[in-house]
């Protein structure tokens, strides 16, 4: 899906496909270069995580192995509720990996900081963690995110794996949703 296709529910285009992917390759870079000769797993989040996690893995130059987790985050309204529930957990041991956390989006970073947590109690040899998007409200607080896309304001955005009540995932660029549109 298009921007144009959904131009009216946005008061705001705030990154194009075009952009997003350009970005997401610098970061590609930057991994394929800090992560050589280690062996990479990269743990995506569902579902948010989709495209960021396809594009990313398929813009890297090395070899890296894909699980995922999912996890109870928003449900249908667009704030967060600090609530996380693991919903799927990954279904190999970490221990002594490199794992490199795909997340979608931060905003309060709570779901960030209980991931993880909960991935370091695994003993891995390192976490860290990549993120598409960034809103500024993360920005000051103490979350450690090795690799950001964009850091974007605290509205709610959809698009790029990012959805409101189901929709808007397919959307290829990144936007703030109309207020009317949930209101
Ligand atoms: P946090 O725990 O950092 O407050 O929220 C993280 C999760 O909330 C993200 O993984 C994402 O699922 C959801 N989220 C946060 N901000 C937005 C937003 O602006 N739009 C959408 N669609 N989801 C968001």
């Amino acid at each position: 899906m298009e921007i144009e296709d959904v131009r009216s529910d946005l008061t705001e285009v705030l990154y194009t496909a075009d952009q997003i992917e350009e970005r997401i390759r610098q970061i590609a870079a930057e991994i394929d270069h800090d992560y050589a000769g280690l062996d990479l797993l990269l743990i995506g989040v569902l579902n948010g995580a989709v495209m960021t996690m396809a594009d990313l893995s398929r813009a890297l130059r090395s070899h890296c192995e894909m699980q995922w987790m999912a996890i109870s985050s928003y449900g249908s309204g667009t704030a967060s509720s600090g609530v996380v529930r693991i919903l799927k957990d990954l279904n190999i041991d970490i221990t002594d990996r490199h794992v490199l956390l795909v997340e979608d989006i931060i905003d309060t970073g709570l779901t960030l900081s209980y991931l993880v947590q909960n991935l370091k109690n695994r003993h891995p040899a390192s976490v860290e963690v990549m993120a598409a998007f960034r809103k500024a409200e993360a920005i000051k607080r103490p979350v450690d995110v090795r690799y950001v896309g964009f850091d974007i304001p605290s509205d709610f955005v959809v698009g790029y794996g990012l959805d409101y009540d189901g929709r808007y995932r397919n959307l290829n660029g990144l936007g703030i949703l109309a207020p009317a549109v949930y209101s």
